[in-house]
């Protein structure tokens, strides 16, 4: 099931592309694999997926020494300070960077396990009460500073878009991160980069893509609905 669930994925993200003339090459799919069998990420695997989102440090520690050395790690979740050393080495992409506290202890990590990370700035565009991130007009700033670092390196930024019903709803929220990254591109900041968006999940990966996604974390759509009560 999981290499159908990828295969109809791939071909959504390829349609999605076609209707706004974009190459497909230029959209990564991260299968989000939380709460999934070391079995069904192996299957993925074998399917052709090589980047994989978690949303919990004991989660990629647990899985990591398990599966091929090729897969690229993508930290989607929360991370508290006290974690960062044991996934620094690991993980290809943090996407959760959402404060300087945070910055600065990835930072002294990375500098200790001799390592640059590449990290996110993650955005709460719609502002939710309930979901991390910074807020719109606090982005630049915080790039500003964290891009002084010599041992992380900013790839753009993230957003988690509200669950909606209609993936129509999110699409000014996508627009809105494109902006802002488009206007701090702009800036040309040193040691910065603004080359990737990853924004969409299963509801609305489509609208994401549309709209200039360059990564998109897709869970239930290929690993099917989770079970958290287990
Ligand atoms: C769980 C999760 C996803 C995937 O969600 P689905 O709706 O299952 O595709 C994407 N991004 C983040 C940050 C997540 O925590």
């Amino acid at each position: 099931m999981v290499a159908e669930n990828l295969e109809q994925v791939r071909k959504n993200i390829k349609e999605s592309c076609r209707k706004v003339n974009r190459d497909p090459a230029e959209v990564t799919l991260i299968s989000v694999s939380k709460t999934k069998p070391v079995s069904m990420l192996q299957e993925a695997y074998d399917a052709g997926s090589r980047d994989f989102g978690e949303n919990k440090v004991q989660e990629i520690m647990d899985k990591y020494p398990q599966l091929p050395s090729d897969i690229r790690w993508h930290m989607i979740g929360h991370l508290q300070r006290n974690k960062v050393k044991y996934i620094v080495d690991k993980v290809a992409l943090i996407h959760s960077v959402d404060s300087l506290r945070l910055a600065e202890t990835i930072e002294q990590e990375a500098a200790k396990h001799q390592v640059t990370v590449s990290v996110l700035i993650e955005v709460n565009v719609a502002q939710e009460e309930s979901k991390f991130g910074l807020k719109t007009e606090e982005v630049l700033s915080l790039v500003e500073s964290v891009a002084a670092f010599p041992h992380i390196h900013i790839e753009g930024l993230m957003t988690i878009a509200p669950y909606v019903e209609d993936p129509e709803e999110n699409r000014a929220i996508f627009r809105q991160l494109k902006k802002l990254s488009v206007d701090i591109a702009a800036k040309n900041i040193n040691n910065v980069s603004m080359s990737v968006l990853s924004m969409g999940m299963t509801g609305d990966y489509q609208v994401a893509v549309q709209e200039g996604a360059t990564m998109v974390r897709v869970g239930t759509g290929i690993f099917g609905e989770r079970n958290y009560a287990r």
